[in-house]
């Protein structure tokens, strides 16, 4: 059978109902499109889970602090619901700006301390805007379970807070990063590198891993670690660190002492692409 592509939430809401009719459970993963093997194990892992798999895709505008960015957002729908058929996937959910936001969106789901680091505090209402779009995908789509990269790790944080703060009744499902042979995290923004670009978009990825190795050789100074791992970051014109962080895994708060498990975090400039990547330390695990 392949994939439903419904634009409309009384299109994806009828869909929805008759599975639930049939005595399906629902599971939702929710991109912005521009899919690659990163999303495409969100879908797998929710296939693994059965029921009714439903991938939306919207770019949406109130989670963007910056106008370029969203114009330059990928855009391929029609390979994306390709992509989908060939994994599986029952619904396509592809609602436009107006099916989403037909008024000004006065009402937004502010999760405060998860929010307020690193991703929050260079990208300003860019969680609020995620955590809304978030909550209307629950409201519309109705899952028993929804399912979140570790790529995106603060998101993750974020929206497990508001699940938990506000009692919505699914069940928050992480998936690992998944990466290029060369240890690159995949992202749907890689597609807007410039060919020349794409090994120093590299340097994210190994900086975090200067900053585990430190960490994993005994290195608790959290300022000493995050030192030695930004000079690892090439002085290139096309190279731009936004931010390396060590932080609470579930607070998402920076540390100043290494003592637990830690997520390091970085935000890497690339000619004008911005790009995100973390790994998960735990000191003294291997
Ligand atoms: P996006 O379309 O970028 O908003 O991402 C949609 C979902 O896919 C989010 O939960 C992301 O964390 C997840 N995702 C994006 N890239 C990857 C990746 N390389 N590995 C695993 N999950 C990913």
């Amino acid at each position: 059978m392949s994939t439903a592509v419904t634009e409309t939430i009384a299109g994806v809401r009828d869909l929805v109902a008759a599975a639930r009719t049939a005595g399906r459970t629902i599971g939702l993963v929710p991109t912005m499109g521009a899919l690659h093997a990163g999303h495409g194990r969100l879908i797998e892992r929710a296939r693994e889970d059965g029921g009714l798999v439903v991938v939306s895709i919207f770019v949406n505008p109130i989670q963007f602090n910056q106008a370029s960015d969203y114009q330059a957002y990928p855009r391929v729908l029609d390979e994306d619901v390709r992509f989908c058929d060939r994994l599986g996937v029952d619904v396509v959910f592809a609602p436009g700006d107006r099916e989403m936001y037909p008024h000004p969106q006065q009402a937004l789901v502010e999760v405060t301390g998860v929010s307020d680091h690193m991703e929050g505090a260079f990208r300003p209402g860019h969680f609020r805007g995620v955590a809304t779009v978030v909550l209307k995908l629950f409201e519309i789509v109705g899952p028993d379970r929804a399912y979140f990269g570790e790529k995106d790790a603060q998101q993750l944080a974020v929206v497990r807070r508001m699940v938990r703060d506000l009692n919505v009744p699914v069940t928050i499902v992480p998936v690992p990063t998944v990466r290029e042979n060369d240890g690159l995290a995949l992202s749907s923004r890689n597609r807007r590198l410039r060919p020349a670009d794409r090994p120093r978009a590299l340097a994210l990825y190994r900086a975090l891993q200067k900053a585990a190795a430190l960490i994993q050789a005994g290195g608790r100074d959290a300022a000493v670690v995050k030192r030695e791992a930004v000079a690892t970051v090439p002085s290139e014109p096309a190279l731009r660190l936004e931010y390396l962080e060590i932080a609470d895994p579930d607070e998402m708060r920076p540390v100043a002492r290494i003592d637990g498990p830690v997520r390091i975090a970085g935000a890497l400039w690339v000619g004008d692409v911005r790009l995100i990547d973390n790994i998960l330390v735990e000191p003294g695990r291997h």
